[in-house]
């Protein structure tokens, strides 16, 4: 009979759960502790000695033999109690809600396939949550009332069903390669583009290029969380899921092969063109052969929690292995505008106070003068936006307060200085325009800059490549020859070969 597991404790019978901490199966009535491979050897003596499966079973499913998709939405008979469990077609374990057992539905992997290996969960819940607020103080603009109020729901660890593709590929390519080059100073620097013809042919090896097999699991989190080292992976055995959660597959390897090639592709292009020699590369044309040699399931450890905040709804996941996040954070806005605002609002008035000093001190060369110190300080400006004001003094509530005042604080002492100094009222208000054209392009420029980063910090973005997993970084292309199509100067340091492919698309869509 084909029934599911419960991880009975040898000693007591008491029920038997993975502990993380302890990486070891711990009987929550005796504390016996066994790690999994001897749990696994005690089963496996037991059944030798002839012990009926029942008595080591922990449910039995109710199946209809008959319908063999229907039989994964089984619900089962708890052995120990006589209760139904529910599980859902997808669900791998679960405690039976009558007496508290936590069951492995072995069966079901028995049904489906078995995982090859398993990386077991090493990070505790305590990192988890430890993690989510580290993340959450290091992420630009993140509302100190998220952090401290956003009720932490569904906290799970949980094993996600893997497919990796060990994938053969060879084949060759025509490609553009580009390098700009920027050439003078200044107001008179412009831009040389290099544009390379190449062509290639070569072959290279992936291995165990990742994709889950769970289409509830969002590939985006999924990926984020990558690499998953295989190296720690453990041989699989059903102690390691005991009361932890674990889903079976829904999505086959001919499923997720498809993610697998795009991504294998996209590296394929990148080497064959020599892409990390330029700033630019563009494939023309390919011929690749695409094998796959090996695939592998596995199952992988993924902790997850929603976080409730303000009737919004932010996730937060981190790989069980190594510790690293993918999350979604709101974003306060008004600790955003108050930093843009402050900062160029104290520097427009040490501008004026600057300009109109040097005007005041006369000479033939004061136009040129100010317009220089404007343009250090515009410059400078930008740049204490970009990595002081929102890394440090605008991250909490409280720095983004004090920082604020004291910013206005040193404004409003430059305009009283500028106030009591010269009164040529048409040479102030011309400063003063200037100065307001100043405050507001630094406004507009960094916001938008500002935005990006944020969006960059916190997107979760599906992952186009599988640099990761090649098997020898600096293999050899059989044959490459490029040779120089032309030279360009211009004063844009963007792409003329991918520009061309926009124009060339653009006009094929219409
Ligand atoms: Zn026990
Ligand atoms: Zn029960």
């Amino acid at each position: 009979m084909n029934y599911s597991d419960h991880a009975r404790c040898p000693s007591c019978s008491g029920n038997m759960i993975f502990s993380i901490g302890a990486q070891k199966l711990v009987c929550e009535s005796c504390s016996r502790m066994l790690s999994p491979d001897e749990y696994e050897l005690i089963i496996a003596e037991k059944k030798k000695k002839g012990v009926s499966d029942e008595a080591v079973s922990g449910a039995k499913p109710n199946v209809d033999e008959s319908d063999e998709f229907a039989s994964l939405n089984r619900s089962y008979t708890c052995t120990s109690c006589g209760g139904e469990i529910n599980p859902g077609a997808l669900g791998a374990t679960d405690f039976c809600p009558f007496c508290g057992n936590a069951i492995v539905f072995t069966d079901k992997f028995r049904d489906q396939r078995m995982p090859d290996f398993i990386l077991p969960f090493i990070r505790e819940k305590s990192y988890f949550i430890a993690n989510f607020k580290k993340r959450a103080r290091t992420k630009f603009f993140v509302p100190d009332s998220f952090i401290r109020e956003a009720v932490q729901e569904n906290v799970k660890a949980t094993y996600v069903p893997f497919w990796l593709y060990d994938v053969k590929i060879s084949g060759e390519a025509d490609y553009k390669a580009e390098k700009v080059e920027r050439r003078g100073s200044g107001k008179y620097s412009s831009y040389e583009h290099t544009v390379y013809q190449g062509h290639a042919v070569g072959s290279q090896k992936y291995i165990n290029v990742p994709q889950d097999g769970s289409s509830d699991v969002d590939d985006r989190i999924s990926q984020a969380l990558e690499p998953y080292p295989t190296e720690a992976a453990q041989p699989f055995s059903f102690a390691w899921l005991s009361g932890l959660n674990a889903i079976i597959y829904n999505m086959d390897s001919q499923d997720s092969y498809v993610s697998i090639r795009r991504r294998v592709t996209t590296s394929f292009d990148s080497f064959l063109s020599n892409a990390k020699k330029y700033d630019y590369t563009m494939v023309e044309r390919r011929d690749y052969r695409m094998e796959p040699v090996k695939v592998s399931y596995a199952l992988f450890p993924i902790w997850t929690m929603d976080l409730l905040w303000r009737n919004r709804k932010f996730r937060f996941a981190m790989n069980g292995q190594t510790g690293r996040s993918a999350e979604e954070f709101p974003v306060s806005w008004t600790k955003f505008y108050t930093c843009q605002l402050a900062t160029w609002f104290l520097s427009s008035c040490l501008g004026m106070w600057l300009a109109l000093g040097i005007l005041a001190g006369g000479g033939s060369n004061s136009g040129r003068a100010v317009g220089d110190s404007l343009l250090f300080l515009f410059v400078g400006t930008a740049a204490f936006v970009r990595y002081v004001s929102v890394k440090y003094l605008f991250a909490r509530n409280i720095t983004a307060a004090l920082s604020a005042m004291v910013m206005l604080a040193c404004a409003a002492y430059f305009i009283s200085e500028v106030a009591e100094g010269t009164h040529d009222s048409f040479r102030d208000g011309f400063t003063f325009v200037i100065l307001l054209g100043f405050f507001i392009a630094g406004v507009i420029s960094t916001s938008l800059w500002t935005i990006r980063i944020i969006r960059k910090d916190n997107a979760m973005e599906l992952r186009r490549e599988s640099n990761d997993y090649v098997s020898v970084p600096d293999d050899v292309v059989s044959s490459r020859n490029h040779k120089l199509l032309y030279r360009k100067s211009n004063k844009s340091r963007d792409s003329l070969i991918l520009s061309e492919a926009e124009k060339k698309k653009k006009r094929g869509w219409f």
